[in-house]
């Protein structure tokens, strides 16, 4: 054992992490009640570096958020819009093909597609969206839709959640995104969004989808109203479902951001529990290879020193990101590789290029 941590009050915890062993919830409490986050991202760090080695991933990818309309108005939320509510908008399929293709001429290989439920969007607006997009290059990757968009449009489509997920793949759907799990439990659903289908109904989605052979992405959000106690079942509930499907391919810990939302008088999570937290994914997620940090959320200086507390993927160039925008975040829209690559490079790791299922693309520039 290294020799920093033997006084700490959580040496037990750092042996077993050490010796590879998995932590139960118990312990994962008692990591979120301690502020030695030195040895919290030490432990962090052997598992990053035991599961990735020194990679760091980040992926060329362009954000394209279909529409701000939703029949639903969680509190927690500064992007939705009613019809006639100023700043609403919709993209028609030709002003998506545009936006595609422009960033398919920077190289992009992957697209992630998410948006409101839709009042009035048919059946068809989706497929024929899928179905176009992936006409441009069948190369590129459609990770596209949360949990409860695909709720909606079964509802939409008048089909079973697997008679969905089954017609979007065939025109075209990659994997599914993570957005929506906010977090499970029901009291704090209640408060934050309280209309939003239930922590079961997420987790029923990925798993049909997991049963089928697809991936998708899972994640928490924090610095709102949650407790450590919600956050830990949270977890415990994500790390039960990738024991029982694998079909998890990373974990993402999304920072609230209260600006223009109905949680304004929230100050959302610091950097220094943004930090804690993903390193205790990383030690409780035993069974997840990548924990992401989402550098439009929390900025690339705090997701470049992830790097050393358990993180090992960046997410991607982005080039348009507005639900976080509309909330007031500060960090630019967009990376170029080249950025991405540097803030990799300078906090000592690896950079690789990957498409959406962590395979390596092309050699880094
Ligand atoms: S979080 Fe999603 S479902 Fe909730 S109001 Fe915002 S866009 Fe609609």
């Amino acid at each position: 054992m290294n020799k920093l941590f033997e006084r700490s009050e959580l040496r037990d915890i750092y042996e077993k992490v050490e010796a590879g062993r998995r932590i139960d919830e118990a312990e994962c409490r008692r990591l979120f009640a301690s502020n030695d986050l030195a040895t919290i991202g030490a432990m962090a760090n052997l598992v990053r570096e035991r599961k990735n080695a020194n990679r760091a991933y980040y992926i060329l990818n362009r954000h394209i958020n279909y529409s701000n309309l939703c029949i639903l108005d969680c509190d927690f939320c500064a992007f939705y819009r009613r019809r006639r509510d100023a700043g609403a908008y919709e993209y028609n399929l030709i002003e998506m093909l545009t936006k595609a293709r422009e960033a398919l001429q920077l190289g992009i290989t992957e697209l992630h597609i998410v948006g409101g439920l839709h009042p009035s969007f048919k059946w068809e607006y989706y497929v024929e969206m899928l179905r176009e997009l992936k006409k441009l290059d069948s190369r590129l990757h459609l990770k596209a839709f949360t949990a409860i968009e695909i709720k909606h449009l079964a509802w939409v489509g008048k089909r079973s959640i697997p008679e969905t997920l089954a017609a979007l793949r065939e025109a075209g759907l990659g994997s599914l995104t993570g957005g929506g799990a906010e977090i499970f439990d029901p009291s704090v659903r209640k408060i934050i969004c309280h209309a939003k289908e239930s922590a079961e109904e997420w987790l029923e989605v990925h798993r049909i989808w997991h049963q089928m052979g697809g991936h998708s992405t899972c994640t928490m959000l924090i610095g709102h109203v949650e407790k450590p106690e919600h956050r830990v079942d949270h977890l415990r509930q994500l790390r039960a479902l990738q024991d029982e499907t694998g079909g998890f391919t990373a974990f993402v810990t999304l920072a609230f951001h209260p600006e223009n939302t109905k949680l304004a008088h929230l100050p959302g999570p610091s950097g220094y529990d943004l930090l804690k937290t993903l390193a205790i994914a990383r030690i409780y997620l035993d069974n997840l290879d990548h924990i992401k940090a989402y550098w439009v959320l929390m900025g690339m200086k705090l997701a470049q020193v992830s790097l050393s507390y358990g993180v090992d993927d960046l997410d991607g160039t982005i080039i348009e990101e507005k639900i976080y925008h509309m909330a007031g975040a500060q960090t630019p829209q967009q990376m170029a590789q080249p950025e991405l690559v540097r803030a990799i490079r300078e906090a000592g790791r690896e950079p690789v290029q990957r498409d959406s299922l962590y395979q390596p693309v092309g050699v880094a520039k």
